[in-house]
């Protein structure tokens, strides 16, 4: 099953960074509930508090604050369903996320104090997907900020050295776990969790606005699967930064995937994407009239290809 077998390494402990509230349940939370059920310890780190995902128009700038405590709340909610005993928020600006330099700290700080063995993130190459939905330049700052967190700066010394003074050793991340990618390496199976997932994401109620994922998710995460005969799974690129790759991904068997899916790609005048515009909430030109469209399956499936992108949100309402 080459790459497969991936699917049953168990990590002892990880740390999730995402941007928004709701982008690790709509992405990686069927990986993440399997892996705390085996006892795994995450930390769930969430860079803003998603204070711009609303576009009422009745909400002003005074609503932000009390946007981001109820969103603080639906998130800490979805980690406990999904097992995760740790939430942390740093606060920043929704909508205005850079891969700063500070932010690149503030991550450095915690992946030393946690040591986690695993971080999942999302892509930070990921500008476009399919030609539906431009990701959120928070996702890709967010992605950024936490890959180069994990390499050089979490595990050099002489890098942020005013952590050294604060007690935080360098720590080594063993693997990184790479979301909505374009050619996944790495195939979660997420059969036993995806209820859990759908449940999470239930929790983030401000943004679904009484809309049921379920069917969304599911089918992402059958296409997800499909290629490796799972029912369900989630798919990562994972690197390796201070572990050997297993056996099972031999430089042959790599070469031998690597090689079907460039011909894949070579055979599409495209890269296709699933993309999250099957909910897209739009408003009317005067602000009064809200529509919501919703794209059918019979569209998403017109997008997909075995190459498979489910990635971020697009929701307008998410200005996160
Ligand atoms: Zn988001």
């Amino acid at each position: 099953m080459g790459a497969l077998s991936q699917a049953e390494y168990l990590p002892r402990s990880a740390m999730s960074i995402h941007a928004h509230p709701d982008d690790q349940e709509f992405t990686v939370a069927g990986t993440l509930a399997k892996w705390a059920r085996a006892g795994c310890q995450i930390v769930s780190v969430i860079i803003t508090s998603g204070d711009a995902g609303s576009n009422h128009p009745e909400h002003d700038e005074t609503y932000k604050p009390i946007l981001a405590r109820l969103r603080e709340r639906e998130q800490r909610a979805a980690n406990r369903v999904l097992g995760i005993q740790e939430t942390i928020f740093l606060g920043y600006p929704d909508g205005e996320l850079e891969p700063s330099i500070a932010l690149r700290k503030d991550l450095t700080r915690l992946i030393r104090k946690y040591k986690p063995e695993v971080v999942v993130i999302g892509d930070p190459q990921a500008v476009f997907y399919g030609s539906g939905y431009i990701n959120h330049p928070d996702h890709r700052a967010a992605a950024q900020a936490a890959l180069y967190a994990v390499f050089p700066s979490a595990e050099t010394r002489l890098i942020f050295p005013d952590l050294l003074k604060e007690g935080y050793e360098p720590h080594r991340v063993r693997r990184v776990y790479i979301h909505g990618v374009e050619k996944p390496d790495a195939w979660v199976d997420i059969s036993d969790t995806i209820a859990i997932k759908i449940k999470a994401l239930r929790k983030h109620k401000s943004q679904l606005e009484g809309w049921n994922p379920a069917k969304l998710i599911r089918e992402w995460a059958m296409a997800q699967g499909r290629e490796k005969g799972l029912r369900y799974a989630e798919a990562f690129k994972v690197m390796y930064p201070n572990e050997e790759q297993p056996e099972n991904r031999s430089s042959q068997s790599r070469s031998k995937e690597q090689q079907s899916c460039t011909d894949r790609c070579q055979g599409d005048s495209e890269v296709v994407h699933i993309w999250k515009g099957e909910r897209l909430d739009r408003r009317g030109q005067q602000g009064k009239q809200r529509q919501r469209q919703e794209v059918t399956l019979e569209r998403l499936w017109e997008d997909v290809t075995p190459d498979i992108h489910p990635h971020d949100e697009r929701r307008q309402s998410e200005a996160a």
